[in-house]
């Protein structure tokens, strides 16, 4: 046969293939039934014609053997033909189905390799088959998804990646917000578009959102105006997806999306917020243990009343932050700050008025050095700042101005306005000492200078400060 032979039959065949089951069984039985009906009939007539005809010769009773034997052959063939075109159009696929659907069931860890089903004919089962590939596919995602965001180091990565995937999905318009840990505010963490507009209004008051406060998904397509913050009311639909871990909301995802029947009616788009929500699913346990362990990690890291870091904090970046200076060839400015005659604050107004003091006095000192120094609770009423990429002799320059700026400083306390001062040590690594813990050491030996010379003072480390036999 030559190709375009061969061409035509494949396609007579797939015509008949992809006819629905229910034609395709209909045909089989059909042609079951008029062969057998046609046999039934010719034996019939053959069978008369023998005993109408004069004697049944014993050429004609060879030839009633004959065709008995042929009926009962042609019956085989059809039960074989049956059996076949059952067990490839029917049994097969649907074992496959059923062995992806056990494991997806069963052991989903095991969906390895190739678990797709191959079957290219679209009748029913074909559509099952797509259907069932559709949730391999999903799942595999979705696992995907959930293995890379385990090992996200923080939330705001996951943020991202929650971000892209939506992109993915082929959403071109959304916010993911954050809800505090208070659950009083929400900030957004993700947007598909810097320019997009977002209500102040809910940012300070978390509950003021509709999907945070009830949990549940808000959206214009089933009740239009549903949400009187939304920014793009008669411009886009929105469909808020709270991410929900246990009865706490740790964010919302707001997905906007076009005015059009199509939104309206497509199923297509019904699977993608389908999915969209599989995968929030997926994401807000993690994200609920990624917080929780940076909260934890917070806590361990900051001093609670002043909300400082504390000292445990300091020696585990320290090795590092020093490197970076050493690498990029700076100066780190140690300043060691301590209050002058803090111990009289207790003593004359009690130690709530002392603990207003020394959170004030960390809020001053925070505030008026750079986000990217260092302020440390060092111990009860000391300080330690590093001032991180300064030049020589700065540390000093900033030492004064803190002094300055606490010496004018009135405390407001219940019980009155303080006035206190700071006498402030200073000292640079690696200009004093290329070892960081000798360097704080030095600041320390000069805070104790200054506190000799009467206090409310910043005294700048000299080598001559330091002597074996002095310390
Ligand atoms: P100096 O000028 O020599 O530094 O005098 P001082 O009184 O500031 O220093 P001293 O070391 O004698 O006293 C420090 C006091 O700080 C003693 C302690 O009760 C107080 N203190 C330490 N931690 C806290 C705290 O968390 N809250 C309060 N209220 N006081 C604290
Ligand atoms: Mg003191
Ligand atoms: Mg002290």
């Amino acid at each position: 046969m030559n190709q375009r032979g061969k061409v035509a039959l494949k396609k007579i065949l797939y015509f008949f293939l992809e006819r629905s089951l229910f034609w395709k069984v209909g045909f089989i039985i059909g042609v079951c039934i008029l062969v057998c009906f046609s046999l039934v009939f010719y034996f019939y007539f053959y069978t008369k014609g023998l005993v109408n005809g004069t004697s049944a010769s014993p050429s004609s009773s060879f030839m009633f053997e004959r065709m008995l034997y042929f009926l009962s052959l042609l019956v085989l063939i059809f039960l074989i033909w049956g059996a076949i075109a059952f067990y490839y159009m029917v049994k097969r696929p649907l074992d496959r189905i059923k062995n992806v659907l056990d494991t997806l069931i069963y052991d989903p860890k095991c969906l390895q390799g190739e678990a797709y089903i191959k079957y290219s004919i679209k009748d029913e089962i074909g559509e099952v088959v797509e259907k069932v590939n559709q949730l391999v596919r999903n799942f595999r995602e979705i696992e995907t998804f959930r293995h890379i965001i385990e090992n996200d180091e923080s939330v705001e990565e996951i943020y991202q990646r929650l971000g892209e995937y939506l992109r993915n999905l082929s959403f071109s318009s959304f916010v993911i917000y954050e809800v505090s840990n208070s659950q009083n505010t929400m900030r957004p963490v993700y947007k598909s578009d810097e320019e997009l507009e977002i209500n102040s209004e809910k940012l300070f008051n978390a509950d003021k959102c509709r999907a945070k406060r009830t949990g549940k998904v808000v959206t214009s397509l089933e009740a239009p105006h549903i949400c009187r913050l939304y920014e793009y009311q008669d411009i886009t639909h929105h469909y808020c997806l709270p991410i929900v871990a246990g009865n706490k909301v740790l964010g919302v995802v707001e997905i906007h999306l076009p005015i059009t029947e199509e939104t309206l009616t497509s199923k297509r788009l019904k699977e993608k917020l389908n999915l969209a929500h599989k995968f929030i699913e997926e994401t807000s346990p993690v994200i609920e243990s990624k917080r929780y362990a940076e909260a934890l990690k917070e806590q361990t890291h900051k001093d609670p009343l002043t909300n400082l870091y504390n000292r445990r904090f300091l020696e585990g970046i320290l090795d590092n932050l020093c490197a970076q200076i050493l690498r990029r060839g700076t100066i780190l400015g140690i300043l060691m700050c301590d209050l002058d005659y803090f111990k009289s604050i207790n003593d004359k107004y009690g130690h709530d008025v002392g603990d207003l003091v020394l959170k004030e006095t960390a809020r001053l000192l925070s505030e008026n050095v750079r986000k990217s120094d260092l302020v440390v609770r060092f111990g009860g009423e000391e300080f330690l700042i590093l001032l991180v990429d300064i030049k020589e002799g700065e540390a000093e320059k900033v030492a004064e101005k803190l002094r300055k700026i606490i010496e004018t400083y009135e405390f407001k306390t219940p019980k009155g306005s303080i006035k206190r001062t700071i006498s402030i040590g200073v000292s640079e690594f690696p200009v004093d000492s290329s070892a960081i813990w000798e360097a704080i050491k030095f600041a320390d030996i000069a805070l104790y200078k200054a506190k000799e010379e009467g206090r409310n003072k910043v005294v700048r480390f000299k080598p001559d400060f330091w002597t074996e036999e002095e310390y």
